[in-house]
């Protein structure tokens, strides 16, 4: 059908272990295509700690979780592979032929030999506001990030959460939204200090308000619309908060979600390999690298994932090559691998 990317490789996943299995794959003159759900690459490195410094990257003494990012994008740059970023992968079915259809959240779809689930700890997603009811208003007043800033602009706003997200975004629409209340369910912050101490003195200038409780109900108008949010403050009181706009950032937190769909053997919220030697799933062409896959002596870290995805490169080609013999080669001395590096 038309529309439809013929691929050899589909990897979902864009953390380290996805990136560097671009490359293995590379090595064997295979073209990758990359599915993240996030809107970047990096995976844990850049979600969870872009500034940290990594100390136990072999040869790399020191780099932060966004500099490890770079340089393996740098390194797989000659493989270019296509990133489809933004999307989740939902489906994947085997088909009659032995390849498999695989279909993501905004509706691209894959007919391909091999899949590599380089999905982590699964798909990152919004953690959501829990009041009965409220997921209605979900797009048009309720939002849990923020794309088109305009539309939140003049209106009355009631902005959830104790992050960076929540204080960056209630100081950014200070002056901008026709109000700004940001709602906090205990007096500790965790956004950086600066920011807090922004929003305190926005406030002691009534230019916006801070309230300590949680969201535990709401209110609806005559037409439909979200209208009052009802938050129940530490004194036990429920006090109503009229609104526009709803903002919700409680972080972001991992689902395995479509995955556990798919008939691959699972242990504990994790992909059980076959064996050490191709990381290949109980299904014949999907192998699972990184943390998302298990086997005895399995450790969660990103040289392990590294040394998975070459393997498993060399479990693929078989699914891709059928007749041709595989042989590992030196990059510092193979003419062919020089030549697929593009540094001849
Ligand atoms: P991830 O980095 O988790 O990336 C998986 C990606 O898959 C994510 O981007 C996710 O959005 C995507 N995904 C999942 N499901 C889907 C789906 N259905 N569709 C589309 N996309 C999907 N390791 C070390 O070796 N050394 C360290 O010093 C170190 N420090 C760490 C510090 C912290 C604070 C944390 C949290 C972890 C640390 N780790 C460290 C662990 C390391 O980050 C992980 O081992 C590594 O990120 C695993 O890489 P990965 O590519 O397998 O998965």
């Amino acid at each position: 059908p038309p529309g439809v990317i013929e691929a050899d490789a589909v990897i979902i996943g864009a953390g380290p272990v996805g990136l560097f299995q671009v490359f293995e794959l590379g090595l064997l003159e295979i073209k990758a295509h990359v599915i993240d759900s996030l809107g970047a690459v990096g995976g844990q490195c850049v979600e969870l700690y872009p500034d940290k410094p990594i100390y136990d990257i072999p040869a790399v003494p020191s780099c932060t979780g966004q500099e490890l990012t770079d340089n393996l994008l740098k390194q797989i740059e000659p493989f270019e592979p296509t990133f489809h970023l933004g999307q989740e992968v939902t489906k994947v079915a085997r088909r009659d032929d032995g390849r498999f259809d695989v279909e993501t959240s905004t509706g691209t779809q894959f007919i391909t030999k091999t899949i590599f689930i380089a999905a982590g700890v699964g798909s990152f997603q919004a953690r959501t506001l829990k009041v009965d009811g409220i997921e209605v208003f979900e797009g048009s007043q309720l939002h849990y990030k923020v794309k088109d800033p305009a539309i939140f602009e003049g209106k009355n706003l009631v902005i959830c959460g104790g992050g960076d997200s929540a204080l960056d975004w209630a100081l950014n629409f200070v002056g901008k939204a026709e109000s700004v209340v940001l709602l906090h369910r205990r007096e500790d912050f965790r956004a950086a200090p600066a920011s807090v101490a922004k929003m305190k003195a926005l406030c002691d200038d009534y230019e916006m308000q801070l309230i300590i409780g949680q969201a535990t109900g709401y209110e609806a108008g005559d037409d439909g619309k979200l209208s009052q949010l009802k938050v129940t403050g530490a004194d036990g009181v429920t006090r109503r908060v009229p609104l526009d706009m709803l903002l919700v950032f409680f972080g972001l937190s991992p689902k395995l979600g479509p995955i556990a769909e798919w008939g691959l053997d699972i242990e504990r919220r994790q992909l059980k390999v076959q064996n050490t030697e191709k990381f290949e799933t109980n299904v014949p062409g999907i192998f699972a690298v990184g943390d998302i896959n298990t086997y005895p002596g399995k450790k969660k870290l990103i040289l392990s994932g590294f040394h998975e995805a070459a393997l498993a490169a060399f479990g693929a080609a078989p699914y891709i090559f059928p007749d041709k013999k595989i042989h590992m080669q030196y990059t510092t001395t193979s003419p062919k691998l020089h030549k697929v590096l593009g540094v001849e």
